[in-house]
């Protein structure tokens, strides 16, 4: 007999006994292969959650590490589907859940003990078939509150299009209630202008054709738009055809505000911007983009981006694409080439381009922004025939720099400032003798200018016309010390004097800000999509977790009951007794957990009340130990608190959040070793009351998360009991008492939780 609960070992040694049995017991999946090995059993009793392994793993380190070929009866709290499916692939003979009857244990055993127990089994598990699907339907109630409780409106309908289900989300989506929705059109939930699009999907799906996912514009009740994520799935009725449909709605609103913001900002970017999906695709332009190609938007989106580009540059182009998605990063395109657009026209034109990636669910989408560099492009090469010549060059020099459109420096070989526009004035607020004379540094913000006399050198020993800094986020320094991110395009300019710089500057806060919000609106939505999906795991857990939280309290309350009643008078007095001990400890835990569930749903439905009023710690804490007395039996308890302490607390809240602390820290720490209550005043005149473990402690990153409802330590590996809820209730009761808790914890050595409560006046005398 395998079991980690002292409880069901001691019932079922009593059961199995009192049939005539002999009874050796294990405690752990590795002791179970020691008795193995010792004992060698004609039958394995085996529980399905030990500490150490879970059972289909102890079937299999017995068949492998042990010589024994005994069938193995399962005995489980856990009645999902998988954990059977998992039990009767490893092969054991028969799966008994708790709670059992005497008689429902005693019969697997003889069974298996039995000499046609081979055709026995095949019996036995047609029947374990048939309890499955009972399961199933216990399993398929389960879902229905699963349904229910949804995050997501869940909306079932007939072919036909007649609500048949529809959950509270879906109430509070489309603003009516369950009773008003059933038996109504799903039309009624569409806009005008889309009456007729779901019908139209349900037939689709009638014909079993797979609706993909859309999102699409619905009305509330009171006739508010909303947009709204759609999934649409066959429900496949017991006849193997398709019965209904179930929709599954998300509110997208939010997301296409955000969208929406996004597109203005594309829009109202200086340049011409393209984004391009991660197969080369356009997916979105903007009005600057139509002006400069002279394609409108609906021409160019869906096309593949080489639309915008030569012909004979076109073959090219998307090995560049897969070269740039391998290693995605803010740069100028095309370092050092001249690049050249196509308009629809059939026209060229030289252009610049920056590109960013933006991440998104499906893939990383690039942000090219482009900008028609004609003028630039004239004005370098008039600079550079202007300088060759030699005429009259600096007066014309001096007017053309003057009419560029960006902000241009003119810097020697030694980095001064010989020459600026009107808009560099504008854009760094300096007046023009400022900055002639005056070291290009200047224009940098101070972290970068030790630096920059460097990269000066490298661009004079191989100056070519080329993006300044690829891959860096430049930014420029205005007089008034504010920074700004900036663009510089540089190229050589050959002199009778020698070779200067010119450099032209652009700002592109805007076009910065506009990438920021989308990266910003993109990680929002991913987070909001991560912590639901974590949520929903957690919770789905928690269901079977607490299933299997009450079922072994009560396996034992009814299995001492029955042996009670049926041979008390056989007993001694003193087995009586401590099977009825037996019995009241398991109701103990029963009520705790139960107490914890409604605790919970008191926080989840806000209708946590408390009243502070003095009360002495003293009192609280032995009236906890009290309370808990069977759960701590094997610690011992060391109460610290002197008396003549007293806070403001909820008496009642108080107490459960003691309880909470004391029964964590008993279960995880070691049979025999000492919890610790203590009570002091802080410095800030608080009262902290500190119960301290000396168990497996809690490592550093799950510190932050122990708080979370549901959350345990290791998930669904931990193997102590309980539910994850037990210290969300510690920290909200205890907040809304105006009270803190905070933990410290060393791995291994222990744990200390400690609760700051406001002190109660001293009372007179
Ligand atoms: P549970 O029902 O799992 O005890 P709680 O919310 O009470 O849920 O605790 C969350 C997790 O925090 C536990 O699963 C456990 O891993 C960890 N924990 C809580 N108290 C202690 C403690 N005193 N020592 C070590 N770990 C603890």
């Amino acid at each position: 007999m395998v079991d980690d609960d002292a409880d069901m070992l001691l019932l079922c040694r009593m059961q199995l006994s009192g049939h005539g049995l002999d009874v050796v017991s294990a405690s752990s999946g590795a002791e179970a292969v020691l008795a193995a090995r010792e004992h060698r059993p004609d039958v394995i009793v085996l529980d399905y959650t030990l500490s150490d392994m879970d059972g289909p793993e102890v079937v299999e380190a017995l068949r492998s590490r042990t010589d024994s070929a005994a069938p193995v009866v399962m005995l489980t709290a856990r009645t999902g589907i998988e954990d059977q499916e998992a039990a009767w692939a490893a092969g054991i003979f028969d799966y008994v859940i708790k709670p059992f009857d005497e008689s429902r244990l005693t019969e697997a055993v003889d069974a298996a003990l039995a000499p046609d127990g081979e055709r026995d089994a095949r019996r036995r598990s047609a029947t374990a078939l048939e309890r499955l699907q009972e399961h199933e339907v216990a399993t398929s109630r389960q879902m229905a509150a699963l349904v229910q409780h949804a995050e997501d409106a869940v909306i079932t309908t007939s072919l036909s299009g007649t609500i048949t289900n529809w959950n509270a989300a879906a109430g509070s989506l489309y603003g009516y209630t369950q009773a008003e929705a059933v038996g109504q059109d799903v039309a009624m939930l569409e806009v005008d202008d889309a009456i007729g699009e779901i019908r139209g999907l349900l037939e689709r799906i009638g014909r079993g054709d797979r609706v993909p996912h859309f999102e699409t514009i619905q009305q509330h009740r009171n006739g508010a738009v909303l947009h709204v994520s759609l999934s649409m799935s066959p429900l496949i009725g017991s006849a193997g055809h398709v019965a209904g449909v179930a929709l599954i709605g998300r509110d997208v609103s939010a997301r296409r505000r955000d969208d929406q913001k996004f597109r203005s900002l594309v829009e109202a970017a200086p340049d011409a911007m393209v984004i391009v999906d991660a197969s080369g695709l356009i997916e979105l332009v903007n009005a600057q983009t139509e002006t400069l190609f002279g394609y409108s938007r609906v021409e160019l989106i869906g096309e593949p981006v080489e639309i915008l580009i030569p012909g004979r540059y076109r073959a090219g182009h998307p090995a560049r694409r897969d070269a740039y998605s391998a290693a995605p990063r803010v740069r100028p395109m095309g370092e050092g080439s001249d690049l050249s657009g196509l308009r629809k026209n059939g026209s060229e034109f030289p252009i610049e381009i920056s590109l960013s990636p933006i991440e998104t669910e499906f893939g990383t989408s690039v942000a090219a922004a482009i900008r028609d560099a004609t003028e630039r492009k004239r004005s370098e090469t008039m600079f550079r025939e202007l300088l060759t010549e030699r005429a009259e060059a600096e007066e014309r020099f001096r007017g053309l720099v003057e009419s560029a459109p960006d902000a241009m420096v003119i810097v020697d070989v030694d980095g001064q400032v010989q020459l600026i526009n009107a808009q560099t004035e504008k854009l760094f607020g300096y007046e023009r003798d400022e900055l002639v004379g005056k070291p290009v540094e200047v224009l940098v913000p101070h972290r970068f200018r030790g630096r920059h006399p460097q990269h000066r050198t490298g661009y004079n020993a191989t100056p070519k016309a080329r993006p300044m800094g690829v891959g860096l986020e430049l930014l420029g320094l205005r007089k008034d010390g504010t920074e700004f991110p900036v663009e510089i395009s540089l190229s050589p300019l050959r002199t009778s004097t020698g070779t200067v710089v010119s450099a032209s500057i652009r700002d592109v806060t805007e076009r910065a800000q506009a990438e920021a919000a989308q990266a910003k609106a993109l990680d929002r939505e991913r987070e909001a999509s991560q912590r639901l999906r974590e949520v929903d795991g957690l919770r789905t857990d928690f269901l079977s977790t607490v299933s299997h939280e009450l079922r072994t309290p009560l396996t034992a309350i009814k299995g001492f009951a029955a042996m009670l009643s049926d041979r008390a008078e056989s007993m001694p007095p003193e087995d009586r007794a401590h099977l009825i001990d037996r019995v009241s400890v398991s109701a103990d835990r029963l009520d705790y957990l139960i107490n914890d569930l409604l605790d919970f749903s008191r926080l989840e439905r806000g209708l946590l009340r408390v009243t502070l009023e003095p009360h002495d710690v003293r009192e609280l804490t032995e009236r906890a130990i009290d309370r808990l007395e069977l759960s701590v039996e094997h610690h011992s308890i060391d109460n610290r608190v002197p008396p003549d302490v007293s806070v403001l607390v909820d008496d009642t809240a108080f107490s459960r959040v003691l309880e909470n602390l004391l029964s964590n820290a008993a279960k995880f720490s070691d049979r025999g070793s000492t919890i610790t209550i203590s009570a002091a005043v802080t410095e800030a005149g608080t009262v902290a009351i500190t119960v301290a473990d000396e168990g497996v402690g809690i490592e550093q990153t799950d510190l932050d998360r122990i708080f979370d409802r549901f959350y345990r330590v290791g998930g669904s590996d931990n193997r102590k009991p309980g539910t994850g809820i037990g210290l969300a209730i510690v920290k909200d009761f205890t907040e809304a008492q105006d009270g803190t808790v905070s933990v410290t914890s060393t791995p291994g050595r222990g744990t200390a939780f400690t609760l700051t409560h406001a002190p109660a006046e001293r009372r007179a005398g």
